[in-house]
């Protein structure tokens, strides 16, 4: 197929578009790179404006007990030398006090993440109290599947804004193979009963484990079922020092963008996240070129606690992550209001799905 048919259908069609036509996107080499990206910006100004969305990061437990370790993981305790050296669990002070510097600093929205813990959601349903009782932070709760029923219900009553949940591939057998302690059936049962309770699903991709252009364009296209995805972070794998996959190649710079590209494309009108840990902190400005909306684990220097990048050490440092923004002609995101703002109609399209949960 054509470059430019496969442009314009992916255009028309979103994320009905054929696997062909979105394959052919994402192998986009030389010029058409530049035509992808040109395409892919038109579109996210056109839905979603100049903003960009800026996602701090409170990290409440590395203590993770998923069994093996998932092979790319330099995030849980004692997972890889560059990674956290001890296992940590937050308290609500920590979380409460991590939060207001966060909210001092400007930035709008807190992921709170977590590893398996095993014990549903708990310490989830803490760390979200922690922040909503604290500050008007926009949240999202990221545990992996460690949710259930009653915790995500806990959840949306605190006001939680988003529930992030990652698939990475949803290529089965390099899934398991590479996670093998984890379950890709669970993730995508929290991804439904993220959505059955009317809260904005976050559900992201992880570029370059081994996943071949067409599981990538399968994944996309996957996650039109999940009614109330408001928000897909293009996660790029980097080799942590000390795991099974530490001589696997880090994803290619490209190859990441290219992802948020073509996510840009198929879903318009939501957030497309790029993790300043994975697309390097120096990198950003690449992603929102591609389309990108929303920079997360942006760090101010006024955070508490010492941040490891889940995939890679780096963090964004918030004063560098503006100066970059504004040198690629976009207007960070710098206060709460703005932040509701900027997700209104991601957050009035969750609101109309939950009262049709509700009623
Ligand atoms: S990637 Fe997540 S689930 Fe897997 S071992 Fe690491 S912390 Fe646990």
């Amino acid at each position: 197929m054509r470059f430019k048919r496969a442009l314009r259908e992916v255009r028309t069609d979103r994320h009905q578009a054929d696997e062909e036509a979105i394959v052919r996107l994402l192998s986009a080499k030389g010029p058409r790179v530049h035509d992808l990206f040109r395409t892919a910006f038109e579109e996210r100004l056109q839905h979603r404006g100049e903003r960009v969305m800026l996602t701090s990061t409170v990290h409440v437990t590395n203590e993770c007990k998923v069994r093996p370790r998932c092979a790319f993981c330099g995030f849980a305790a004692g997972a890889s030398p560059e990674g956290y050296d001890r296992p940590f669990t937050r308290s609500y002070e920590e979380v409460a006090e991590a939060a207001q510097a966060i909210e001092e600093a400007g930035i709008p929205r807190v992921s709170c993440s977590g590893a398996y813990r095993g014990d549903g959601g708990r310490l989830a349903v803490m760390a979200a109290r922690a922040v909503k009782e604290n500050t008007d932070l926009l949240v999202l709760i990221n545990f992996g599947h460690d949710l259930s029923r009653e915790t995500v219900r806990e959840l949306r009553e605190l006001g939680v804004e988003t529930v992030c949940c990652n698939l990475e591939t949803i290529n089965r057998e390099l899934f398991e193979r590479l996670k093998p302690g984890d379950d890709l059936d669970a993730r995508i049962r929290v991804c439904e009963l993220v959505c059955e309770h009317g809260i904005g699903l976050s559900s992201g991709l992880l570029v370059g484990i081994g996943e071949s252009r067409e599981d990538r364009a399968r994944h996309l296209r996957f996650l039109a079922r999940f009614e109330t995805l408001m928000e897909i972070p293009i996660m790029g794998f980097n080799p942590y020092r000390g795991t099974p996959m530490e001589d696997h190649p880090r994803c290619p710079l490209l190859e990441q963008a290219r992802v948020m590209a073509v996510a840009r494309l198929m879903y318009p009108d939501l957030m497309i996240t790029a993790p300043t840990p994975t697309i390097g902190p120096e990198e950003v400005q690449v992603a929102l070129m591609a389309g990108a909306d929303n920079l997360a684990t942006v760090i101010p220097d006024n955070h508490p606690h010492e941040v490891k990048g889940v995939g890679s050490p780096r963090t964004g440092n918030l004063d560098r992550v503006i100066e970059l923004i504004e040198d690629a002609g976009l207007k960070p995101v710098l206060s709460v209001e703005e932040g509701r703002e900027a997700c209104l109609t991601c957050l009035e399209r969750r609101a109309s799905l939950s009262m049709q949960h509700s009623s």
